[in-house]
């Protein structure tokens, strides 16, 4: 057993580990973690300051819960867009490989939330049957590990993943997604990056939340990644009470670049069935987007996106630049990021563009 085992396996799993640190309701935390399992490793729970807090919510079984009726158990229709076992087929050039239905923390807000914390690594057989059809489809040029958590495999099994996959030809690049650096970095061993650095072109996508899950163990992880090659990229789920505020998600993208890692996504909470209290207004993103957008790198500005329940896949929500078009000028007006209104000329029409280019914005209201 490797030291990084030893340490999972320490973890908060029961309401008895529970409630050796923290004042709950035992038979309460019993009930939501017969219906979702909580695993809690040693170093996510130091994050912890007090019950409530941005790192409590996304760890400690809450009892709303299990009150959650309203919400569907797969509401991205990921079992419908499933042609085998273990893969996703919705875009035409990707796929999505769910190699494992473990993690090293069960986060609440989970949106593979009725099917995590299931034993093990997928069967021989359903990995032959998902390696196959990567094989025979050729359209197929990006491969994502996903699950459950990859890095909770051990670098062999990792590895008797990854080494078949490469072996495609038509297989352009693979990503691991993964939340590994921030619920428990100690994973991340320097045989981990030395194996990886094997395959690449690989990407890695991250998982961070809040600015206060930016600790001096997360950023070692994430630069032992980058050193070894592997860009990497977050995902960050926008929840009620942990970063549903311009200043927090500010805070979090751009302590992100410091540690060499660039904000791919910002995703509204799925209506995953059990999740449903961490859902936020789709006004709060993109006022989030718009405290962003300009204010600071572009660099450290991501999509905010909505994975349309029904398996409509990733639509990107963005606040409106487009504000009109002037038919008499053949001008486009365009918002910038303060609100003001600019004319940009389309091309193959008369260039007349005043100095200043400026328009009131209540000339459009
Ligand atoms: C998110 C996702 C992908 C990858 O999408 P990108 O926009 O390329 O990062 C692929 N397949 C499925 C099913 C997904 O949900």
């Amino acid at each position: 057993m490797e030291d990084w085992q030893r340490s999972l396996s320490e973890s908060v799993v029961t309401e008895k580990d529970l409630a050796r640190y923290f004042n709950i309701n035992p038979d309460e935390i019993r009930e939501i973690i017969k219906e979702y399992p909580m695993r809690i490793p040693k170093y996510y729970l130091n994050l912890i300051e007090k019950p409530g807090d941005p790192i409590w919510l996304q760890a400690v079984p809450d009892v709303r819960e299990i009150q959650d009726t309203g919400c569907p158990d797969d509401p991205l229709h990921e079992d419908v867009d499933s042609p085998v076992p273990n893969l996703v087929h919705r875009y035409p050039d990707r796929v999505l490989f769910l190699v494992t239905f473990q993690c090293t923390m069960y986060c609440r807000f989970c949106t593979r939330k009725r099917g995590v914390g299931h034993p093990g690594f997928v069967d021989r057989h359903a990995f032959d049957k998902a390696i196959r059809y990567i094989a025979e489809h050729e359209e197929i040029r990006d491969v994502i590990l996903s699950g459950g958590d990859p890095l909770i495999l051990t670098d062999d099994k990792l590895e008797r993943i990854i080494a078949p996959l490469r072996e495609i030809p038509h297989l352009d690049i693979i990503r691991i997604g993964t939340k590994v650096p921030c619920t428990f970095p100690e994973r991340i061993t320097q045989s981990l990056c030395d194996m990886l650095k094997k395959y690449h072109p690989l990407f890695i996508n991250v998982h961070f939340n809040h600015p206060r899950e930016l600790t001096p163990q997360a950023k070692k992880a994430c630069e032992m990644l980058a050193d070894a090659g592997i860009p990497l990229g977050n995902q960050t789920v926008l929840l009620k009470g942990v970063n549903d505020d311009p200043e927090v998600m500010s805070a979090l993208m751009k302590g992100l670049l410091k540690m060499r890692v660039k904000p791919y996504y910002i995703y509204q909470a799925d209506i995953t069935k059990g999740t449903n209290h961490f859902r936020t207004k789709v006004e709060v993103g993109l006022k989030i987007m718009r405290a962003l957008r300009g204010y600071t790198s572009g660099l450290a500005v991501p999509y905010f996106v909505i994975d349309a329940p029904g398996g409509g896949g990733k639509i990107p929500i963005l606040p409106d630049s487009i504000v009109g078009y002037d038919e008499q000028t053949g001008d486009y007006l365009l918002r910038n990021y303060e609100g003001k209104i600019f004319r940009y000329p389309e091309a193959g029409v008369q260039v007349q563009i005043s100095p200043e280019n400026q328009i009131p914005a209540d000339w459009i209201a």
